[in-house]
């Protein structure tokens, strides 16, 4: 078993209203990242309720909200709502 596999469990989970207030502060704190996002997403589906992960950079202690799904994955593009950090899950 890898031994990074315990980030890929969830950390909690939000509401869509929750999730997208938190993705525009996000946003409106990190220039650029919303050209970002528009340039590797698509629109997220109408969820009633999304996950919430742990953010994998060392010292960081936020939280990664869904922003939108990857362009080239079956995944979900992330952003971490204390360092700006971007990633799939
Ligand atoms: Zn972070």
């Amino acid at each position: 078993m890898s031994s990074n596999i315990g980030q890929n469990y969830p950390y909690s989970s939000e509401t869509e209203a929750e999730r997208s207030a938190a993705v525009d502060a996000i946003l409106a704190a990190h220039d650029g990242l919303a050209d970002t996002i528009a340039a590797e997403t698509t629109p997220l589906g109408d969820e009633a309720r999304w996950w919430t992960w742990r953010c994998r950079k060392r010292g960081c202690g936020g939280v990664v909200h869904a922003a939108g799904y990857a362009r080239e994955n079956r995944a979900v593009f992330v952003v971490c709502d204390v360092c700006g950090s971007t990633s799939l899950r």
